[in-house]
């Protein structure tokens, strides 16, 4: 009713995304296509635990800010991580 178009999302596959740039910034010899990238992020999710959260159309609620300040060392450690494995094996199918 009213047009309400509810989603379930895991909230932490926007905050790897978020972070992933800055983290990328800090690894001037990393390859950053695209392939590599996606990789990354892929890895990155694997290690950490998803949390899914309800959304209106894209419109997200203000916990998310919550779990970004409580999963921040995490996130990068996990993608810290993850460049370490990708960065070995770069462009694997
Ligand atoms: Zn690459």
């Amino acid at each position: 009713m009213g047009g309400m178009v509810l989603e379930l999302k895991n909230y932490m596959e926007k905050l790897v995304w978020q972070q992933l740039d800055n983290v990328l910034a800090a690894q001037p010899d990393l390859c950053k296509c695209e392939k590599c990238r996606y990789d990354i992020a892929a890895l990155a999710l694997n290690f950490l635990p998803p949390r899914y959260v309800v959304t209106n159309k894209g419109e997200t609620f203000t916990r998310i800010k919550t779990l970004e300040q409580q999963f921040y060392v995490d996130i990068v450690t996990a993608i810290s991580h993850a460049i370490t494995i990708v960065k070995a094996h770069p462009h694997r199918d």
